[in-house]
């Protein structure tokens, strides 16, 4: 018996469908032909992982492993969890929407668990299944702290950026909503919050050359989103435990988490983060047909002015100016279909301009 499955394998993000069969003792994961192994996880090391209580796929790991498989087919997933034990809670039906009140004792029930789930396999990997309306809070949460929601733009560019990040996600297979928020004025500068927020200043769009350098950082940006960087830099800075604390508990929490600008601290992303994102962004472009040359264009122009605004210590200047081998392994020909029209690329320019310079006054 073999059914059909997405695999992750934790470097890419983009999914590969494999075939899956069940053994007693282990998984075996195969390619879509089913003539060459992918993976075989010993049984014994099997986790379920996320929130299996409304998740509609929660995906399954190999202890201590990144890669991960998320079976959908509901036969294939009442077989799993009946040969295998490890995998019995994929056979639970999803219960039925009760009143929101039960929802949030499931939803503390599921962080609950999580929280055990992150001593057992360390809270970095386990970081993106923490529920994504979670994930969603935090972020939002972070963004209040981070951004004057005076100086956020809504013109007709921002529907522009928003439907690039849209297509980047599908064709990422990130499965959750983007949004892309842009701020008016500087520094030069895009970052990613936990629950798919991505920030961008405008200074960023102005700088910029052309849409497609724009496009560039968008794309290295929803590497990070795909990557799910941001939840695993501030596990990692605060460990899951007082994250969950944060998120469930009193936002007060958050004051705390952000003091001493130890906030900057856990979203800037390593080194390692910021190659995956690089590799994820160009190939999500390069799946697209759009150009890809934007990203090292970009890249090459910050070093020639780097800010000193201590926001730069975040996103795009994580770990920058970006260094010469960044620059070469992103340099792609440039070929392709630009990723905004003549019209688009004009409207993304203009997104702050239609933003009221002063509120109105109250009466008069
Ligand atoms: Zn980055």
């Amino acid at each position: 018996m073999a059914g059909r499955a997405r695999y992750y394998d934790g470097k890419v993000a983009v999914a590969r469908e494999v075939g899956v069969r069940p053994m007693s003792h282990e998984l075996i994961i195969t390619d879509a032909a089913g003539t060459a192994v992918v993976a075989r996880w010993p049984a014994g090391e099997l986790v379920v992982l996320g929130d299996t209580g409304h998740e509609k796929a929660p995906p399954v790991i190999r202890r201590g492993e990144e890669a991960r498989l998320v079976i959908e087919d509901p036969e294939l997933r009442r077989q799993l969890a009946q040969l295998m034990p490890p995998l019995a809670a994929l056979g639970r039906p999803r219960p039925s929407a009760g009143p929101r009140i039960a929802l949030f004792g499931a939803t503390l029930a599921a962080a609950l668990a999580l929280f055990w789930l992150a001593v057992d396999v360390g809270s970095s990997a386990v970081a993106p299944y923490v529920p994504y309306g979670l994930q969603h809070r935090l972020g939002e949460s972070v963004a209040e702290e981070m951004v004057d929601p005076q100086r956020t733009c809504h013109g007709v560019g921002l529907a522009v950026i928003n439907r690039l990040a849209d297509r980047l996600a599908k064709a990422a297979d990130y499965m959750h909503p983007i949004e892309v928020r842009v701020v008016e004025g500087g520094p030069i500068n895009a970052f990613t919050l936990p629950g798919g927020i991505l920030i961008f200043y405008s200074d960023l769009i102005d700088r910029a050359r052309d849409g497609d350098e724009v496009a560039g950082v968008l794309a290295h940006e929803m590497g990070h989103v795909t990557h799910y960087h941001a939840i695993k830099g501030l596990a990692r800075q605060y460990g899951i435990d007082q994250l969950l604390k944060a998120i469930t508990g009193g936002f007060s929490e958050i004051g705390t988490l952000s003091q001493g600008g130890s906030l900057l601290l856990a979203l800037r992303n390593g080194r390692a983060f910021e190659r995956d994102a690089d590799a994820t962004g160009i190939a999500l472009l390069e799946k697209l047909g759009l150009r890809a040359d934007g990203m090292a264009r970009f890249f090459e122009r910050m070093l020639e002015n780097e800010p000193r605004d201590p926001a730069t210590a975040i996103g795009i200047w994580s770990s920058h100016p970006p260094t010469a081998e960044r620059i070469a392994a992103t340099r792609r020909p440039a070929t392709g279909t630009p990723a905004f029209s003549e019209v688009e690329w004009a409207q993304l320019r203009a997104i702050c301009s239609d933003r009221p310079s002063s509120r109105p006054t109250q009466n008069r």
